[in-house]
């Protein structure tokens, strides 16, 4: 397909530019420019792809996706590799996700090379705003959503696809600090059936009131347990989880439809595998949690998505009070883990997988 491409008549001055640069945080700094592809079914799928200044956009107020939230998206970043080129982390998966999401979601697919050309030229476009600081990173957010003005509630027949980018800083400021997580009672994520292996927005809009129960109980992020038994852990509002045990095994939670199938999961299970360690792919319960964290038969946990990589989880708090994990810091696996796939992805250690993906 041919991308039309426009300039930003007036890009952010290279002064405030560098400034946000300089501390860039995460997901409130946007790049100059977006992509924009349309999609509809009675012209014969997608059409119009374009790069061109990052602006707000017209949506009619009947829009599907404002009343029934048919919305898909991804998270993935560009990083600066050591010798000043730039790379994307096993984007083809990326690619291959939000198809899947698509599906789940009713929505058309999105030819995997036409979503890996959209992040090329987006980011060929906005070379200039990768962060200057250590660990940052350029945020890639692909996404789709329902543009079509009906009410009546069936699939849309027009999309839009987007992509947008935001300068993103370390997600935590010094290495890796442990969190503290609430185990939610009261609310689930995802039930079985529904669309908790989407990356959909509906998932994370029901993830926001046992979030803000988290904060209020002095927590960082709610850990969800299943819809059906409320026994099993299955992953944080954004982050897959793993039990590090003391006999060599690492433990969790299987792909059941409930959760999200993350690529950082899916490689930390390749890392563990040439660690030696066996990956158990297993239910886990929250009590098993606890008594685990009380004898010591555990002895990590650690939370795992792009945004933060890798990040050690150092307490649990519930109803029933809270349980510390070793030493409630950073353990060694963890630690060893975090720096493996960081290096990976900047290039300094070898790519033994082929998982880095340069694009110059
Ligand atoms: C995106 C996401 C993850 C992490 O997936 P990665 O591909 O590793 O970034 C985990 N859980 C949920 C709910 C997510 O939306």
């Amino acid at each position: 397909m041919e991308f039309t491409h426009l300039l930003h008549p007036s890009p952010t001055p290279p002064e405030t530019r560098n400034e946000a640069l300089a501390n860039p945080g995460f997901g409130s700094v946007f790049s100059d420019h977006m992509v924009e592809i349309d999609y509809d079914a009675d012209k014969g799928g997608w059409f119009a792809a374009k790069v061109g200044p990052r602006q707000p956009i017209t949506l009619d107020p009947a829009a599907a996706v404002l009343h029934y939230a048919q919305e898909i998206f991804e998270g993935m970043k560009a990083y600066q590799q050591k010798d000043g080129g730039i790379a994307l982390f096993r984007p083809e998966e990326n690619a291959r996700r939000f198809n899947a999401s698509a599906d789940r979601m009713a929505m058309p697919r999105l030819p995997e090379e036409l979503f890996l050309e959209s992040i090329r030229r987006l980011v060929a476009m906005d070379r200039d705003w990768f962060p200057i600081v250590e660990g940052g990173s350029l945020y890639l957010r692909p996404f789709m959503f329902a543009s079509e003005a009906f009410l009546g509630v069936r699939p849309a027949k027009r999309y839009k696809y987007m992509l947008i980018a935001s300068p993103a800083g370390n997600y935590f400021k010094s290495g890796a600090p442990a969190v503290k997580i609430w185990v939610s009672r009261d609310y689930v994520r995802a039930a079985p059936g529904g669309t908790g292996a989407a990356k959909t927005g509906g998932n994370y809009a029901a993830s926001l009131v046992p979030q803000a129960e988290a904060i209020e109980q002095g927590c960082d992020q709610v850990v969800f347990l299943d819809a059906v038994e409320k026994k099993w852990i299955e992953e944080l509002g954004g982050m897959n989880l793993f039990f590090v045990m003391d006999d060599g095994s690492v433990i969790t939670p299987p792909l059941t439809g409930t959760i999200l199938p993350g690529i950082t999961r899916d490689s930390l299970i390749q890392l563990l595998r040439e660690e030696g360690l066996t990956i158990r792919e297993e239910p886990y319960s929250i009590d098993q949690w606890r008594d685990d964290a009380g004898s010591g038969k555990l002895l990590e946990t650690l939370a795992c998505g792009t945004a933060a990589v890798v990040t050690p989880v150092g307490t649990v708090a519930g109803l029933d009070g809270e349980f510390t994990i070793g030493g409630g810091g950073p353990g060694q696996l963890t630690s060893k883990l975090h720096e493996k796939l960081v290096g990976i992805q900047r290039g300094s250690v070898e790519d033994t997988h082929g998982w880095v993906m340069r694009l110059e």
